[in-house]
């Protein structure tokens, strides 16, 4: 029936930070309508910040307490610097008021309800990015996910996306003639109920639709160069990776690198589709590309995370590490098992008062250690014992080491406050150890 075969088309998606203010969405507008015969789709996070405040909102109206006025003045301001319409958000603005007074009366919060709360960060930051593109002239419409067939199982605050929506979603963008500004993040069950992803899933969104059109390329613009060998704001020298297997992204991701979400890789690998992570500030740049058809690389990078605590017990037995985890677990804690060896657990964790509150109300003593980050080495040359030797020489003693990821990657927790130290020295060991050969890659 298709009279002139169109060519694949490529979805791009926009993170938080890309949104963050009216320069930025200008930019990301000069992106899609330089792009627009193409017909690119494009898929947005929210507005930086906005989600957390959004999950902030929904727990204190819980608590008796409604205010408003943050998110508001937040997309006022935005729709105001893009000189756009400042009611273009009443609509929704009066639908999250509805939905934070039922809260409110009910003096409780159910996850379904969070979901519905966290959904208005995409649903407006779609609304504006397609208001800013229509003001430049260009045919384009927010769409809402659910809308367009993006159909979940009924895990609130961690949906599945179930397979069959796939054909749906791809019959639906077929049918649009414009440019599509897709929430990201935000899906339905089948039962019409709002679901959100889990935190920064707007990448498996983007992945997801790019697998339903069969997309050329899935763009995720970030306001870095591409996937680094280490957070350049932590390692300046750090370097981009110009290209990528799937094995490699994922065991980044995994380790660590939050450049991109996990799932969203393994969105790209499942249908040997081409992800690419490039920068809105230097869009002629090529950014990174993971592809299918690459070897596996010696090194890297060094993958960091911050702010944990690391939980331990001393003297244990088999069984007391899935108590321990069913313990934090039932409190809503996110407790990983890291290490266990000579009687001794180790579990990192996000640090929270919380988290220190449920290890205190343990039935043994759990030793916690807080401002701890973990510092993961992406590389396969096997250089540990030269890694151990730089740690000492610039006095870091590791709190612990443990190994992690499909490649068995050394991993140590250290102080926070030597991280910075600590990362700079190692990447730069791992990195002299790759000339003069290496470089060639
Ligand atoms: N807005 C959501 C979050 O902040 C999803 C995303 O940004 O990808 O987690
Ligand atoms: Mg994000």
């Amino acid at each position: 029936m298709q009279s002139t075969p169109l060519s694949p088309r490529c979805v791009h998606k926009f993170g938080g930070a890309s949104l963050a203010d009216g320069e930025r969405i200008r930019r990301v507008g000069e992106l899609l309508f330089a792009r627009a015969p193409d017909r690119p789709i494009a898929v947005v996070s929210a507005v930086e910040g906005v989600t957390t405040q959004l999950d902030q909102l929904a727990r204190e109206a819980a608590a008796g307490a409604v205010d408003m006025a943050r998110i508001r003045v937040r997309h006022r301001s935005l729709l105001a610097q893009l000189e756009l319409d400042s009611e273009h958000l009443n609509r929704h603005f009066a639908e999250l008021s509805t939905v934070l007074a039922a809260i409110r009366a009910a003096g409780e919060l159910t996850q379904a309800q969070r979901d519905h709360v966290l959904s208005f960060g995409e649903r407006a930051s779609a609304r504006i990015v397609a208001a800013h593109l229509s003001q430049r002239g260009l045919r384009a419409v927010p769409i809402d996910a659910y809308d367009l067939g993006l159909v979940t199982d009924s895990n609130h605050g961690r949906a599945r996306v179930l397979p069959h929506s796939a054909e749906r979603v791809r019959s639906a963008l077929e049918r649009i003639d414009a440019i599509c500004v897709i929430t990201g993040f935000v899906a339905a069950d089948s039962h019409g109920r709002l679901t959100t992803l889990g935190r920064n899933g707007s990448d498996v969104s983007a992945a997801l639709i790019g697998e339903a059109i069969s997309a050329r390329e899935v763009v995720f613009w970030k306001e870095v160069d591409g996937v680094m060998s280490a957070d350049p704001k932590l390692v300046p020298n750090a370097r981009r990776i110009a290209q990528l297997g799937y094995a490699d992204a994922r065991e980044l991701t995994h380790l660590g690198a939050n450049v991109l979400h996990p799932e969203a890789v393994e969105v790209l690998e499942r249908c040997q589709l081409a992800g690419r992570v490039r920068c809105t500030r230097t869009p002629g740049d090529e950014g990174t590309l993971v592809r299918a058809g690459l070897e596996p690389r010696e090194f890297l990078g060094v993958a960091t995370r911050s702010n944990l605590a690391l939980v331990r017990l001393r003297g244990a037995q088999d069984g007391d590490a899935r108590q321990i985890a069913a313990h934090f677990a039932s409190r809503a804690i996110d407790a990983q098992l890291v290490a266990s060896d000579a009687g001794e657990f180790t579990f990192t964790a996000a640090a929270s008062e919380a988290l220190v509150r449920a290890a205190a109300q343990y039935a043994r003593p759990l030793e916690v250690v807080r401002e701890v980050a973990t510092l993961a080495i992406a590389d396969r040359r096997g250089l540990d014992a030269q890694l151990e030797q730089t740690l000492a020489a610039i006095g870091v003693e590791p709190l612990a080491r443990w190994r992690s990821g499909a490649s068995a990657s050394l991993v140590f927790a250290l102080p926070q406050a030597r991280l910075s130290a600590a990362a700079g020295a190692l990447h730069d060991v791992l990195q002299r150890a790759l000339t003069p050969l290496g470089e060639a890659r």
